[in-house]
């Protein structure tokens, strides 16, 4: 095995175990790093099989969702490229759901966005990843004590979606979990958080946005 496939696997095993992935990637100019996060796939009670018990580490009380990560400032601004008014609509409703929160409001961009968010189909449609988020933050200047963003890109799978049936309204959730991730957000320990390491059925609740007051104070 090369360099590259040794790390690729690296990076999929991480991201299989829910792991933050860090590197210093060898092309950038600022000093900047890497982390990934995905969204586990929940199965329904008629789809055989399990839900994984691998989990990714979350910490604190369930009541706060954590986050590791912020941007400078509360307004963001984002792109949508789904290519298809489906998707399209999903990621706006996920977008309305932070809003709401009344903390950050995102923007849309017709210029390069902070965040971008998109779709595609998984290689692995049997890795139980059914969304996922890259983000890059700058090395070594915090805010309240979370490392400052410097881009986003959050991805629903297409082909895990619907092969684990999720409904329209589920992956919303699933999209508002990866805008969660590239807001800076954690994993929340409690399953009534969106931000539980495998949500299905819900959305944005009150720990998420007590999450996002607590790093954009
Ligand atoms: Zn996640």
């Amino acid at each position: 095995m090369n360099n590259h496939s040794v790390s690729s696997v690296l990076v999929v095993l991480a991201v299989a175990l829910g792991l933050s992935v860090t590197a210093v990637p060898s092309n950038t100019k600022a000093k900047m790093s890497h982390s990934t996060d995905a969204t586990k796939v929940v199965k329904r009670d008629s789809q055989r099989g399990s839900v994984s018990s691998l989990n990714s580490p979350a910490t604190g009380s369930a009541s706060v969702t954590p986050a590791s990560k912020r941007w400078k400032s509360t307004t963001v601004t984002y792109k949508i490229s789904s290519g298809s008014s489906y998707y399209t609509n999903i990621w706006k409703n996920a977008v309305k759901k932070w809003n709401a929160g009344g903390v950050v409001n995102l923007v849309p961009t017709s210029g390069k966005p902070d965040i971008s968010l998109s779709t595609c189909n998984s290689s692995l449609s049997n890795s139980g990843t059914v969304g996922i988020t890259y983000s890059t933050y700058y090395n070594g200047s915090k805010m309240n004590n979370l490392q400052v963003m410097a881009s986003a890109k959050s991805y629903i799978y297409r082909n895990v979606s619907k092969k684990f049936k999720y409904s329209k309204a589920e992956r919303t959730n699933v999209a508002e979990h990866e805008l969660g991730h590239a807001l800076g957000l954690q994993h929340n320990v409690g399953k009534a958080s969106v931000m539980y390491y495998a949500t299905r059925d819900r959305s944005v609740s009150k720990p998420d946005i007590k999450g996002l007051q607590e790093s954009y104070r």
